[in-house]
Formats: structure tokens, C-alpha cells, sequence
């Protein structure tokens, strides 16, 4: 244990202690502040943030007309992600629309100067597939801000955490921060929340809190969540590298009992 996690044990429970200075005293801390977590570092002092990959996301958030927009929502109304020979892929998101219904900094490998990320952005649409070209390439201005991102993963080491008597456990991106490539991030947090809320469930199913009951349950918790969150955040960092890799891409494709994507079998 280290001596930050003994700083905030307490007899019964646990004391979270803020960056503005205030603190407050519970039976159970979740950390489920997202990839970048702080009680995640506090949990796991020896491997406290995600791990970069060698891959960059250039991102800008556009305002399209019905007309623009068109010819991506004919390929699908809220999501899709393309590739190219080209080891780039395109990916976009409808954030808002009558129908349905929105940036971090610095990144090594992308410019740091908005005219040479525009300029970077136009050279790597010149080799996507053309509605995506045209959608965005025709909306870019000089003021237009591009925003960039280093894809970063975070694998629970193999000892798991400490959950210090069940007092502290993690939840979503926070326990298994993964790249967007296979669509799983907020899918596994849900599950996570469902499983959390029935360990909760059952720690408060006695009028007090039976500490070997709450540390029981909540280590049965943390167990299941460190088996299945490796798999799926190396999952998703094998579909981000296949998709950044053409030639590799396109064999799985055809080998796949289900076809290219968005090709019927
Ligand atoms: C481009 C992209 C596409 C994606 N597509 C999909 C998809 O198709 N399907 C899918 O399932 N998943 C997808 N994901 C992943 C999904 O968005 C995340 O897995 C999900 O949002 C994780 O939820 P979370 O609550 O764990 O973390 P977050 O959504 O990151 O929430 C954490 C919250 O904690 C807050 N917080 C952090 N630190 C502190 C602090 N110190 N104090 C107070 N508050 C704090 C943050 O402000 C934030 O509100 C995608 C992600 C990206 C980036």
C-alpha cells in the first residue's frame, strides 16, 4: 500500500481528498472520472496513465447544411468509419441534427500551428473516399479550428489493484480506457455500472455496512471487470492498428464471414 493510499484509509471507510482542498468521508470511492482518472493513479501509483500509441486523430467539429451532409447520412444517419490504402481512416460522428440529438490539445506527430494542421487535415482527406472528402474538405476555412488527439490506451496491470478492504474500485474508461475502433468504451462502463449497482445493492441490503461483506463483494466486482478489460481494450488497439493498416484490412475483410463492411453477403 502506498503511503497516499494509507493517507485516505479510514477506520470504516475512505476520505477523498479534492484539488480545491475540501474532502468527505464514505463507505466506497468509484473512480469513474474517465481515461485520464485520478483515482486510477492513486489505485495503480506504478502505471497511472494510458499508454500512447502511434496514432493521431485530427478532429474539427463541423456545422453542415442538409445538403453537405447528405451524402454521409445516406452511408449511416450517426456514425461511420472508413478506411483508405492509405493507412488513414476517416471517421465521423453526427453530434447533433433534427433528428438526432460536442476538444483536447497537443499531440506529437501534428503540427502545433492551426494553418499547418488545416493543411495536414486537406493532404489526408486528398486519400479518403470522396462523400467524406467533400463533407468535410468543403466546409474548412482559415478560422476553422482543428483540434488533435493522441490515441492512448490503459491495460489494468496483472495484479489488479489494491481495493484497499473494498473501500475504492473503478468503473468505465477509468478502468479500461480503450481506442473508439471498436465502439466498446461506454458499452463495457454500462456493464460496469449494472454490476456495480448490484454489488452496491447487496452492501447495503443490511441496515450497516458489513466491511468483510463490502470487501468480498466489491473484490468479486473488481475480478470480473479485470478479466474481461484486457481483452477488450487489446481488442479495440488490434482494430486500431488494422485500420490504420490497408493491406491488412483488406484481407480481413475478405476472409470475414461477414464481408466488408457495408457490403451484402
Ligand atoms: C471519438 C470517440 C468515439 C467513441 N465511440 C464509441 C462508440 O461508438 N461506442 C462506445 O461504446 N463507446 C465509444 N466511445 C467511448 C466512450 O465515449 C467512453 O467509453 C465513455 O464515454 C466512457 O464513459 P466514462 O463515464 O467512463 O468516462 P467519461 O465519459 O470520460 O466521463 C468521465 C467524467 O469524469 C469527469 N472528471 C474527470 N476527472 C475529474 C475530476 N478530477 N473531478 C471531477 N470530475 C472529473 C469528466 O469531466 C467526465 O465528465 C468513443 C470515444 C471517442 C473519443
Amino acid at each position: 500500500m502506498s503511503e497516499e493510499q494509507e493517507s485516505i484509509l479510514r477506520a470504516h471507510g475512505i476520505k477523498a481528498i479534492f484539488s480545491d482542498g475540501s474532502s468527505h468521508e464514505g463507505a466506497l470511492l468509484v473512480g469513474l472520472d474517465g481515461a485520464h482518472s485520478a483515482v486510477r493513479a492513486t489505485l495503480c501509483p506504478a502505471h497511472p496513465k494510458p499508454d500512447p500509441l502511434p496514432v493521431h486523430l485530427l478532429g474539427l467539429e463541423l456545422t453542415l447544411t442538409r445538403a453537405q451532409i447528405a451524402p454521409l447520412i445516406a452511408m449511416d444517419p450517426v456514425v461511420m468509419l472508413g478506411d483508405s490504402p492509405f493507412g488513414i481512416c476517416g471517421f465521423f460522428a453526427v453530434l447533433a441534427s433534427p433528428e438526432v440529438t460536442a476538444p483536447p490539445e497537443g499531440a506529437p506527430g501534428v503540427p502545433e500551428g492551426n494553418d499547418a494542421r488545416i493543411a495536414l487535415l486537406r493532404e489526408r482527406l486528398s486519400h479518403m473516399w470522396r462523400e467524406m472528402r467533400d463533407a468535410v474538405e468543403g466546409s474548412i476555412t482559415p478560422e476553422t479550428t482543428i483540434n488533435t488527439l493522441t490515441i492512448a490506451d490503459w491495460v489494468v496491470p496483472d495484479e489488479g489493484w489494491d481495493n484497499l478492504g473494498g473501500r475504492v474500485t473503478l468503473a468505465g474508461d477509468a478502468a479500461h480506457t480503450m481506442t473508439m475502433f471498436r465502439g466498446e468504451g461506454f458499452n463495457n462502463a454500462v456493464l460496469d455500472v449494472a454490476n456495480l449497482v448490484s454489488t452496491i445493492s447487496e452492501i447495503y441490503s443490511t441496515p450497516t455496512v458489513d466491511e468483510d461483506k463490502r470487501a468480498a463483494l466489491i473484490t468479486e466486482y473488481d475480478a470480473e471487470l479485470c478479466d474481461r478489460s484486457p481483452r477488450v481494450v487489446i481488442a479495440s488497439r488490434q482494430q486500431c492498428f488494422m485500420i490504420h493498416d490497408w493491406e491488412k484490412y483488406e484481407a480481413w475483410t475478405k476472409a470475414s464471414q461477414w464481408g466488408a463492411p457495408h457490403q451484402k453477403v
